[in-house]
């Protein structure tokens, strides 16, 4: 089960899971969209998932040429989650708005070579360019 929920907690989500990956994405796109090095991403079942809360989608057009759909809060402007128009069974958590951030264990990280050497994480992941 995971829960979750914006900065300002208008809006909220919950997912029974699995956990089908979790990774962190170091891609420009989620740079940009995040003001940070990269985002740490829990992939769930869509069937498992649903949220509540005033919640705007932004649509950009993805590094592989489909779109990405980032879900906010119209609120307070926190990203919360994803739901690839490429893989519509899925959702893409945002792990820091997790209720309990530890229950993200992420084993892989992404495009690391657009990754900036600040943002070069702790633990111990399979790198993929
Ligand atoms: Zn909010
Ligand atoms: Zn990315």
């Amino acid at each position: 089960m995971f829960t979750g929920r914006c900065l300002c907690g208008a809006a909220r989500y919950h997912s029974t899971g699995p956990a089908m990956f979790s990774v962190v994405c170091h891609c420009r796109d989620c740079q940009r969209a995040s003001g940070s090095g990269g985002v740490p991403v829990l992939g769930v079942p869509k069937a498992s998932f649903t949220s509540s809360g005033p919640i705007r989608q932004a649509r950009t057009t993805g590094g592989s040429g489909q779109p990405a759909v980032r879900n906010f809060c119209v609120e307070c402007g926190s990203l919360l989650f994803g739901t690839p128009e490429s893989a519509p069974d899925l959702v893409t958590i945002y792990a820091g708005s997790l209720e309990d951030c530890r229950d993200f264990q992420p084993t892989e990280a992404l495009f690391v070579g657009q990754r900036p050497p600040w943002a070069r994480l702790a633990a111990a992941l399979v790198e993929h360019p």
